[in-house]
C-alpha cells in the first residue's frame, strides 16, 4: 500500500502549489483527454523511488460554528485520519500567525506524525526568519519553496522516513501461478458487495491459502478455471465472516490504494444511475495508475432499452479515455453476464504483462514510420531509430531517436494503435515514451 501524506495549513501558505508539485502528472496523456475529471484534492505523487498518495486539505477553522468552514474542518480531520503522515505548511514570508497555533493544537490532538515546513523560503539562506516557528512545538522547521521546487525531495524523504517502507516488490510476472490481483472499484451502492458475494458463492470458485494473508485481511485468494486470483482490499467493503458488506463511508484513499495495488481493476457502474462525476473521478484514478481495467455496468436487469442506450452513450462521452477497456453489461443479483467479465479480466492481465522484444518492437516501429512518417516541424524532422519495452502493467514502450520532442500527440496515438493491434493489447493502457538522443 502506498503511504498517504496530508497537506495541512491555513489558506494561502502554498498547499495547492506544493500539491501540484508533488503530483505532477506522470503522463501527458492523462491531461490531454477532455472529459477526464480529476479530483483536485487527491493525487498520486512520485519522487525518485518514492510513490505516495497526497491529500490537499482546506485546513481547520477551529471557531467555525457551521457552514463551509465547519465542513472544511471535518474534511481535514478525515484526511488527517486517513494519512500516515501530515505535512504542516506555514508561510515563511508572513511569519507565525495565530491560526498556525490553532492548527498546531488540532494536529497535536489528532496525534499523527507531522513534518513542519515553512514554504516560500526561497532566498532565505540564514534561516533566522524561521526560528519563530519552533514555538509551534513540532521540532525542526524545514524551509522549502513549492513554487521554485526547492527542498521538495528532502521533504518527501523526511516525511516518509519514519514509515520505513519496504522496497517495492519486483513484479515477478514469471510465476504463472501467481494470482492476478483484482480490485473491484466503484462508488457506494453500485453493487460491489453483491457482485463479490455472488462470485464467492459460485461453485467454480475455489478458495486457497496464500502465504502471508490472514483470515481477517480483506484479501481473498481464489481460483477459477485454473487461474488464481486475489481479491485485494476492496474499497468500501468489509469482510464479515464469509460475506462482504459495504461500509457506510466511501474512502477515496482506500479506493486509490486498492487500485494501486491491483493488477486489474474492475470498474463497476450502476446502470440505473448513469455515469456520475464520482464514477468519472474513479475512472480518472484508474487511468492515472496505469492499471489494467475492465468496465462492468451492473443492474442491467433494472433498466429499459431507452436507459440502456443512454448509458452506452454516456460511457462514450464521459469516459472516452477508457476506450481501450472491454465493456460488460451485467446483473450481479441475477447472475447474468458474469462469465465474460472473467474472460476480460484475464485478457486485460495478459495484455498488461505482455512481453515485447526489442527486435519486434523496432521492426513494428520502423514499419509504422514507413507507412506514415512523423511530420516535419519547422527545421526538424523527428527520426525514430528503435524501440524497447520499459515496463509492464502498464506496458511502456520507449522509442529512441532524434528531434522526438516534435512528435505530435496524434502521431503517438497512431503508433499506439499499431502496437495495440500487433500485440493484441486489450484492457490495458499503453504508455509510449520518446527519448531524444540529440
Ligand atoms: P493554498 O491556499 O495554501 O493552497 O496556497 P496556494 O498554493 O494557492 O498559494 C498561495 C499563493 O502563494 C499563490 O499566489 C502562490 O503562487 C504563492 N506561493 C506558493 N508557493 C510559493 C513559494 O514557494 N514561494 C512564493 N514566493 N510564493 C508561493
Ligand atoms: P456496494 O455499496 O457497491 O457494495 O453495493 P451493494 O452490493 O450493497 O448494492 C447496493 C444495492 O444495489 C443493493 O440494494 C443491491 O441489492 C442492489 N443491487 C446490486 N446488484 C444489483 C443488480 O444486479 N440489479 C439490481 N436491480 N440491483 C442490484
Amino acid at each position: 500500500m502506498k503511504p498517504v501524506i496530508a497537506l495541512v495549513g491555513r489558506p494561502n501558505v502554498g498547499k495547492s502549489t506544493l500539491f501540484n508539485r508533488l503530483t505532477q502528472t506522470r503522463d501527458a496523456i492523462v491531461a490531454d483527454f477532455a472529459g477526464l475529471t480529476r479530483d483536485r484534492h487527491y493525487g498520486n505523487g512520485r519522487l525518485g523511488k518514492h510513490e505516495f498518495i497526497v491529500i490537499d486539505t482546506g485546513g481547520f477553522e477551529p471557531d467555525a460554528g457551521s457552514g463551509i468552514f465547519k465542513e472544511m474542518a471535518k474534511q481535514t480531520r478525515q484526511a488527517v485520519a486517513e494519512a500516515d503522515v501530515v505535512i504542516f505548511v506555514v508561510d515563511a514570508r508572513e511569519g507565525l500567525s495565530a491560526q498556525d497555533h490553532d492548527i498546531a493544537n488540532e494536529l497535536r490532538r489528532l496525534g499523527k506524525p507531522c513534518v513542519l515546513v515553512a514554504n516560500k523560503a526561497e532566498g532565505m539562506h540564514d534561516g533566522t526568519k524561521l526560528v519563530d516557528f519552533y514555538e509551534l512545538g513540532f521540532g525542526e522547521v524545514h524551509g522549502i519553496s513549492a513554487a521554485h521546487g526547492q527542498g521538495i525531495r528532502d521533504l518527501v524523504e523526511l516525511a516518509l522516513e519514519p514509515l520505513a517502507l519496504p522496497e517495492p516488490e519486483e513484479e515477478g510476472e514469471e510465476d504463472p501461478n501467481k494470482p492476478i490481483k483484482l480490485a473491484v472499484a466503484g462508488r457506494p451502492n453500485v453493487g460491489k458487495s453483491t457482485l463479490i458475494n455472488t462470485w464467492l458463492g459460485e461453485e467454480r470458485l475455489v478458495a486457497f491459502d496464500l502465504p502471508g494473508t490472514t483470515r481477517d485481511a480483506i484479501s481473498v485468494p481464489f481460483e477459477r478455471n485454473g487461474q488464481r486470483f486475489e481479491l485485494i482490499d476492496t474499497a468500501g467493503l468489509r469482510r464479515k465472516g464469509k460475506v462482504f458488506e459495504a461500509i457506510e463511508k466511501f474512502s477515496v484513499v482506500k479506493t486509490l490504494q486498492a487500485i494501486e495495488s491491483a493488477n486489474v481493476v474492475l470498474l463497476l457502474l450502476d446502470a440505473t444511475q448513469g455515469v456520475t462525476d464520482q464514477d468519472a473521478h474513479i475512472a480518472g484514478y484508474i487511468l492515472e495508475s496505469g492499471r489494467a481495467v475492465v468496465i462492468a455496468i451492473n443492474k442491467w436487469d433494472a433498466v429499459d432499452s431507452y436507459q440502456r442506450e443512454q448509458i452506452q452513450r454516456q460511457i462514450e462521452t464521459r469516459l472516452p479515455f477508457l476506450k481501450f477497456a472491454s465493456l460488460h453489461f451485467i446483473s450481479a443479483i441475477k447472475r447474468q453476464g458474469l462469465g465474460p467479465v472473467w474472460q476480460s479480466i484475464v485478457q486485460a492481465h495478459k495484455s498488461a504483462t505482455r512481453k515485447m522484444s526489442t527486435p519486434v518492437l523496432t521492426r513494428l516501429l520502423l514499419e509504422a514510420v514507413q507507412f506514415q512518417a512523423p511530420k516535419r516541424s519547422g527545421m526538424f524532422r523527428p527520426k525514430m531509430r528503435y524501440a524497447h519495452q520499459g515496463g509492464m502493467n502498464p506496458p511502456i514502450i520507449i522509442i529512441h531517436g532524434n528531434s522526438l520532442e516534435h512528435v505530435t500527440e496524434a502521431y503517438k496515438r497512431f503508433l499506439e494503435g499499431r502496437f495495440r493491434k500487433e500485440f493484441d493489447l486489450v484492457g490495458t493502457p499503453l504508455r509510449i515514451q520518446l527519448k531524444t538522443s540529440s
